[in-house]
């Protein structure tokens, strides 16, 4: 024991191993200076090291010649925040996850890695000419700089990069502006002074807050306002509004009365649902700071963001996922939207779930939580029946326009011209025809999903996973999916040497060309993972888009989700039978919620919409409900499943997974684990495991995987078992190809 008057810092330190280090203070630094969440560099073991200090104590249980001091702190104040430091500690209790890789997950990469945590200067562009009509008119060819120069002149000070790139302007059309000495950009020092609800007021302003006058509610958005506002403190919403019910517009008037009361808001979107259109809609709407974080930025653009909300400069945040860890020291007001999207938990290192995060977050905050969807997760349907959270609906359009039509075409024996049945091609014909946009929805990229051999049906498989390789043809190549794993198109069958090989299915660029052969009048735009990988591709498709001309929008889930196409009034779902009999208890769920984010892209605007869905099961249960539009039977029915197989969520699992250069490895440690359940909580009916079983994808990348299910109808009892399980196997000494991790409250199976 070291003497009682001694400062031992208790270290969070970014290792897998569960557990604080103890160390002296660094030398020369006055220990009254330091304080939980303050960044630490330490030597551990061979390794310098950065950790985030936990906690100030007076003892520690290391003998004190084996204490060592830290090298250095970074800052003088904590780059956590105590509240911040309290939700990954829950976090990392609640996955069972080391808390210093917790900890720095919840920091920015920039910080992670060291970099001071000042945000330095921004790059501002700003506007040097007029734009009258004879250089509107110049510049009508080039309306991607047209568009910059518009947005630029909304802003005599200027306008940053960062914005400008959100917006979908990218620098070589900045750079092209400038060429012609239209605009010149200059470097600004940020200082983050705190945003001000009240000041500012430009004579033209609708008020201090607002650039643009919100819209008048309808009576069920007015609702749904009045129930969000309630009160200011924790209550948790959930409001389900069907597609285009006007949840974005009930969000928007919500974080005006927060900001108004000089607080802050935090948006979390999917990953995809991040689109250019959305961040327009927040800023064109509010005249504070808004910032954003997510994957198209670079590290020091996600810092600056950070860090504009850890000081209340920014009021508004939006952001993916990791952005429920952002210190919001005014935090009035949590938005996620979309809340039954897949992306909102991790799935690896930390498997959070951001929604869930959220909630635990709002509770600290004390504030309102609204948690948005047309198509809720059955877990939050749970809680809202179970009176946790209130329930508010909206099940009218607004704006007038008219829930889509939906219709089921059987497909059985049918005669299919490259995957589309002839009424779909009618349909199209004609919506065509009439000057409106068709969908197409086909969520598998690539040219074909395999290539069979004409002579012996072999099929092209992945050598490192148990998966077919996909055929691209733009450019020409075999992809893997699952690994990444790319060659060559073979040019015979590697089991018959027979040259007959064929691409078997439909993949949207087979699809694109398909289509484009049948309409040759009209533009098929794809939208899909590979023909968005240019960074200006997407806003280049969505420009075309909205110029409301007739064309067909071929695409997969990229198309689904955020988007809104008010010239669309046909959605053609291709393949909707795939999920039906998916393995993964929620796999019918998902494509519930998949098929209703498509059909409600249809008839957004003044012409009502249509969906015709491809089908070899016109009669099966799921889409019966769902061409009704009836999401809420459709709910019903999967919960009464659940219940009977005490599934999430009526019951409560969790999954310990292995991975191993050989599968016997991984099950006998799975094996070990499942024994241990037995012997020491063999007396708890609350609890079964299930497995070990192979994963559904066997052999990945070139490794085997295996996976031992625990479930139980009580949380409580869950966890405790899970404690112990992991408390044994972080004792245990595995064989390095051997891992295992731990995925409480799993989304995939
Ligand atoms: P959601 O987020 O539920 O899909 P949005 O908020 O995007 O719906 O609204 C769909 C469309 O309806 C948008 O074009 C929006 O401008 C319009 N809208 C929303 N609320 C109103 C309203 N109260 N009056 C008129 N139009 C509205
Ligand atoms: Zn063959
Ligand atoms: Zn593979």
């Amino acid at each position: 024991m070291s003497s009682s008057n001694d400062i031992i810092l208790s270290i969070a330190v970014p290792t897998p191993l569960r557990q604080l280090f103890d160390y002296l203070p660094p030398k020369g630094v006055d220990p009254a200076l330091l304080q939980p969440g303050m960044r630490v560099q330490v030597q551990f073991g061979p390794r310098r090291m950065l950790g985030i200090i936990e906690a100030i104590k007076d003892q520690s249980d290391c003998p004190p010649d084996k204490l060592r001091h830290a090298s250095g702190i970074l800052e003088n104040s904590p780059v956590l925040p105590e509240n911040i430091m309290s939700l990954c500690r829950w976090a990392a209790g609640y996955y069972h996850y080391s808390l210093g890789e917790t900890l720095s997950l919840a920091l920015p990469q920039a910080l992670r890695q060291g970099k001071p945590a000042s945000a330095g200067t921004i790059t501002l562009w700003k506007s040097t000419c007029e734009l009258n009509d004879a250089l509107r008119k110049q510049l009508k060819s080039a309306k991607r700089q047209l568009q910059a120069l518009e947005l630029i002149h909304t802003a005599p000070q200027g306008i940053s990069e960062v914005e400008l790139k959100e917006a979908g302007i990218s620098k070589t059309i900045l750079t092209n502006l400038a060429k012609k000495q239209l605009v010149s950009c200059y470097e600004l020092e940020v200082h983050n002074k705190p945003f001000d609800s009240a000041s500012d007021s430009a004579s033209d302003s609708v008020s201090p807050l607002l650039r643009q006058a919100p819209l008048t509610l309808n009576p069920e958005q007015q609702f749904a306002l009045e129930g969000i506002l309630e009160t200011p403190s924790f209550h948790p919403v959930l409001l389900e509004g069907v597609t285009g019910s006007g949840k974005t517009e009930v969000y928007l008037q919500a974080i005006a009365a927060t900001l108004k009361a000089g607080r802050q808001a935090l948006v979390l979107v999917p990953e995809i649902g991040l689109t250019p259109q959305t961040i327009e809609r927040f800023r064109k709407r509010f005249r504070v700071p808004v910032v954003c974080i997510h994957s198209g930025l670079s590290d020091g653009e996600r810092l600056q963001s950070w860090l504009a909300a850890s000081r209340t400069s920014a009021g508004i945040l939006i952001a993916t996922r990791s952005g429920v860890f952002t210190p919001m020291p005014k935090l009035g007001l949590i938005i996620i939207d979309e809340e039954h999207d897949g992306s909102y938990k991790q799935q690896d290192t930390l498997r959070y779930n951001a929604r869930d995060l959220a909630i635990y977050r709002a509770k600290m905050a004390d504030c309102p939580v609204v948690l948005g969807s047309a198509t809720p997760s059955l877990e939050s349907l749970q809680n809202a029946r179970t009176g946790r959270y209130s329930h508010l609906q909206m099940k009218s359009r607004a704006g007038g326009a008219k829930a889509p039509t939906i219709e089921l075409l059987d497909i059985r024996q049918q005669l299919l011209t490259d995957g589309f049945a002839q009424p779909i091609l009618d349909r199209m014909q004609r919506t065509l025809q009439q000057g409106h946009q068709v969908m197409v929805f086909l969520n598998r990229r690539g040219y074909a999903p395999s290539l069979i051999c004409h002579d012996c049906g072999t099929i092209s498989d992945c050598p490192h996973c148990d998966a077919h390789m996909t055929l691209h043809r733009q450019p020409p190549h075999m992809h893997c999916h699952h690994c990444d794993y790319q060659t060559a198109i073979p040019w015979a069958c590697p089991a018959c040497h027979s040259k007959k090989l064929q691409p078997a299915g439909q993949g949207t660029e087979r699809s694109e060309q398909v289509l484009s052969q049948l309409f040759p009048d009209y533009p098929v735009l794809r939208v899909d993972r590979d023909s968005t990988r240019r960074k200006d591709a997407l806003p280049a498709l969505l420009d075309q888009i909205n110029e409301g001309k007739p064309c067909i929008l071929l695409g997969t889930q990229m198309l689904a989700k955020g988007h809104h196409f008010p010239g669309v009034t046909l959605v053609a779902i291709i393949n909707a039978d795939g999920g039906l009999f998916s393995s993964d208890f929620r796999g019918l769920e998902k494509t519930g919620q998949l098929i209703m984010q498509v059909a409600g892209r249809s008839g957004r605007g003044q012409m009502p919409g249509h969906v015709i869905i491809q089908t070899h099961n016109p009669q099966h249960p799921a889409l019966q409900m769902i061409s009704m539009n009836d999401f809420t039977r459709f709910a019903n029915s999967l919960f009464s499943e659940r219940q009977h197989l005490c599934l999430p969520p009526c019951g409560y699992l969790a999954v310990f997974r292995t991975e191993s250069a050989y599968t016997q490895d991984g099950l006998a440690l799975l094996k070990q684990l499942r024994e241990r359940v037995l012997q020491h909580f063999g007396e708890m009916s609350a609890l079964t495991p299930l497995g070990p079983l192979p994963a559904i994808m066997e052999k990945r990348q070139g490794r085997f995987r295996q996976q031992l299910l625990l479930q139980s109808s009580e949380r409580p009892i869950l966890h405790r078992v899970l404690n112990d399980l992991v408390g044994y196997l972080d004792g245990l000494k595995l064989p390095r190809h051997l891992r295992w991790t731990l995925d409480v409250d799993p989304q995939e199976m």
